[in-house]
């Protein structure tokens, strides 16, 4: 049987299925090739999503045991339900995507169940999940394949005593110890949730610092908090093998200049060193699609691929691996597909670290400006100046601008603090529209709320601060 449609997108995480809701917005006919049972790609069923559930109930469960005595809330008796949390977290994950399902159908978006290869240009064939096989022919083809899970040689996953982040989201029992390797956000988020949950922790990363991508004040602060909260780090170290008992998993570290071996025991172990671009089975090498030199689809500005027709967007391509990355290409590939002009600024693109406090940045880290050579000027301010903060009893970590000297245009702003994540808002939309640093501080903000704290950093840069 073939069907023709004007655009087949394969993968329906948040590149793919948002692709497809705005080519179908557009009035394109539109089918959308997922051959996971549910829609809605790494970010809902095993990602972004199931992630801040579990960060979500852990923090509850760390409130309840530590935290609320401080506000006159006395509990007592305080356990964990370990069943019941899991499987809230996969309720909250059935419910988000059964969402994406409904806006398919609003779209009139079709769903293939199945996995796509692609034949050339303008074919597809869909080895159909229900069993069979299907040939779709499209005008336009586009790649949202995402990514899967960087393999650790030597320490092979498992998904029960050596597990990736897919079973780090679902451990049946806590973890006496849990041994994290890679310090990268997903490590760190996920090692949060089971510290908290009760389990010692312990990090493992190659290079000297974690996080890797983040300004390195930023950083080094962000590891001092998660030290303080009982997460333990072994920087410059590798993971160079690991054996599996009944008891547990042994792991061989050495230091990552080299040097003498020591021995690591762990219940459970997580390797999350990295994802790396999905192109399994597509068919792109005969399809004649180019690679880049790190296995990603090669796209143009316009997400075409060398091949006519042929498009790609998100984790497969190259840039930050992100849902918001990925959502935005594919509004900004659909709208070229119907002959539009937008535009996506690659520079104003934020990134968050959801553990406590949170860490947010837009822009450019201090390295990265200072490397530019352009000439800078920084404004910092802490949570312990801002009365929210204090209200709240949550007043680690700071703001921080960074803008040109000469212009005061903003360049980068990172935040580690709490909420973080939804402060940061403001500083990207502040980036987009080229704000300089005194239009976010002349800009009234309500009191008392943390973001006086973005206000007050952004003042901070020409010494205008004025509760500091
Ligand atoms: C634990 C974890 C936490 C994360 N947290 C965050 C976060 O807080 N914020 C954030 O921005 N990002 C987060 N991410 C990253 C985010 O999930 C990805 O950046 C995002 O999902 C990429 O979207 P995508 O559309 O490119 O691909 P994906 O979401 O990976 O979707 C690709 C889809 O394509 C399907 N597919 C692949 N090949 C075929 C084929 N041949 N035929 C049919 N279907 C196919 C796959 O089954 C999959 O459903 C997290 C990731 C992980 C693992």
């Amino acid at each position: 049987m073939t069907d023709s449609y004007d655009l087949v997108v394969i993968g329906s995480g948040p590149g793919g299925y948002i692709a497809a809701i705005r080519a179908a917005q557009l009035g394109m006919k539109v089918a959308c090739v997922e051959k996971y049972v549910r829609l809605g790609g790494t970010c809902l069923n095993v990602g972004c999503i199931p992630s801040k559930a579990l960060l979500q109930s852990s923090e509850k469960f760390e409130e309840a045991n530590h935290t609320l005595a401080a506000h006159g809330v006395k509990v007592s008796g305080v356990t964990l339900d370990l069943d019941t949390l899991l499987a809230r977290k996969d309720k909250v994950v059935t419910d988000i995507t059964k969402g994406v399902e409904f806006l398919f159908r609003k779209n009139k978006i079709t769903w293939v169940q199945g996995t796509g290869k692609i034949l050339a240009a303008g074919k597809v064939e869909v080895a159909l999940t229900a069993g069979g096989s299907q040939t779709i022919e499209t005008k336009n083809i586009l790649i949202a394949t995402g990514s899967e899970v960087m393999p650790l040689p030597g320490v092979e996953v498992d998904e029960k005593q050596i597990v990736s982040s897919t079973g780090a989201i679902a451990i049946p029992k806590v973890p006496k110890h849990l041994v994290v390797i890679g310090g990268g956000y997903i490590g760190l988020e996920l090692g949060s949730v089971w510290r908290r949950l009760g389990a010692e922790v312990t990090v493992v990363e190659f290079l000297d610092r974690i996080t890797p991508g983040l300004d390195l004040e930023v950083g080094k602060q962000l590891n001092r908090q998660l030290s303080k909260q009982g997460i333990q780090f072994k920087l410059s170290t590798k993971v160079t093998g690991a054996k599996k008992t009944k008891a547990g998993v042994t792991l061989t570290l050495e230091p990552a200049a080299g040097g003498p071996k020591e021995e690591l025991k762990a219940d459970v172990v997580l390797v999350s060193i990295g994802r790396r671009p999905y192109t399994e089975g597509l068919g792109l090498a005969e399809a004649g699609v180019v690679l880049d030199d790190k296995k990603r689809v090669k796209v143009d500005g316009h997400f075409q691929t060398n091949v006519p027709g042929i498009y790609a967007i998100g984790d497969v391509i190259a840039g930050p691996m992100l849902a918001h990355k990925a959502e935005e290409e594919g509004v900004v590939f659909a709208e070229i597909l119907a002959g539009q002009k937008p535009h996506l600024n690659y520079d104003a693109i934020p990134a968050v670290v959801y553990t406590w406090p949170e860490v947010a940045s837009v822009g450019k880290t201090e390295e990265e400006v200072k490397a530019s050579g352009v000439e800078y000027k920084v404004g910092k301010f802490p949570f312990t100046a801002n009365g929210r903060a204090k209200a709240n009893g949550d007043t680690e970590g700071f703001v921080k601008f960074i803008a040109d000297a000469k212009t005061d245009r903003v360049l980068g702003c990172h935040i580690i603090g709490p909420d973080a994540g939804t402060m940061i808002a403001e500083c990207a939309l502040a980036m987009e529209y080229g704000a300089s640093s005194e239009d976010i501080g002349r800009t009234c903000h309500a009191h008392p709320t943390l973001n006086e704290a973005v206000k007050e950093a952004a003042l901070a840069v020409s010494g205008m601060a004025l509760n500091m």
